[in-house]
């Protein structure tokens, strides 16, 4: 359904050296799901507008997904913290059917790992095993506006190794929603990685005054 295009082959002309990175946007992360995050749905109505923004500036859009095998150590069943989630091809690991992703983003997955917990997408690669470092070094981009599930994990961790990378980071807080496992996590994750140098934005940030 979506076309995978890949940077070098002529198939995307980056205006920008600004990508959105929409996060994990799928059907176990939002309510109903196996890991339903309170609300989690309520994003996707938001992403879809920055989704507009970014493709009208011909900026790179990545989206990424949760993509475990059945037995991984990431589960509670094998040692790790969760229930079984976002098992590869199960419709839980599907996005949720509100988001609305262009043909023309780049499509990541990640967890397939059984030994580690992949939370950033920076552990997450393309169909071709190309990682999401790669596909900004090779666009150029240098800054990347993160979005999706959840604020306490996967949006942290990506935002947290982006920082380590060099690149500009804006969290947009209007489109991301926290587990919060405990009730400050959400809170927390975005104290740390304000601090770390990340810069919270909100769609009326891109479409009133934001303007460039
Ligand atoms: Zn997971």
């Amino acid at each position: 359904m979506f076309v995978l295009q890949r940077a070098g082959s002529g198939d995307i002309r980056v205006k920008s050296k600004k990508a959105l990175l929409v996060v994990d946007v799928q059907n176990d992360f939002c309510p109903g799901g196996a890991l339903g995050v309170p609300a989690g749905h309520k994003i996707a109505p938001v992403i879809n507008k920055y989704i507009r923004i970014f493709l009208k500036k011909k900026s790179v859009i990545f989206a990424t997904r949760d993509w475990h095998p059945v037995r991984t150590k990431h589960f509670k069943d094998f040692g790790g913290l969760w229930p079984v989630h976002c098992i590869q091809n199960t419709l839980g690991a599907a996005f949720h059917p509100e988001l609305k992703l262009p043909k023309e983003a780049i499509l990541l997955y990640k967890g397939m790992n059984p030994d580690k917990d992949s939370y950033s997408a920076f552990h997450a690669e393309d169909e071709s095993g190309v990682g999401l470092l790669v596909w900004l070094k090779r666009l150029g981009i240098k800054e990347i506006y993160i979005a999706g599930l959840a604020t306490d994990y996967c949006v942290k961790y990506s935002a947290i190794d982006a920082i380590k990378y060099g690149l500009k980071v804006k969290i947009l807080i209007d489109a991301v929603q926290g587990v919060n496992l405990k009730p400050d996590d959400s809170k927390d994750a975005i104290e740390k990685i304000t601090k770390m140098g990340a810069k919270k934005i909100k769609l009326t940030d891109l479409t009133t005054k934001g303007r460039k």
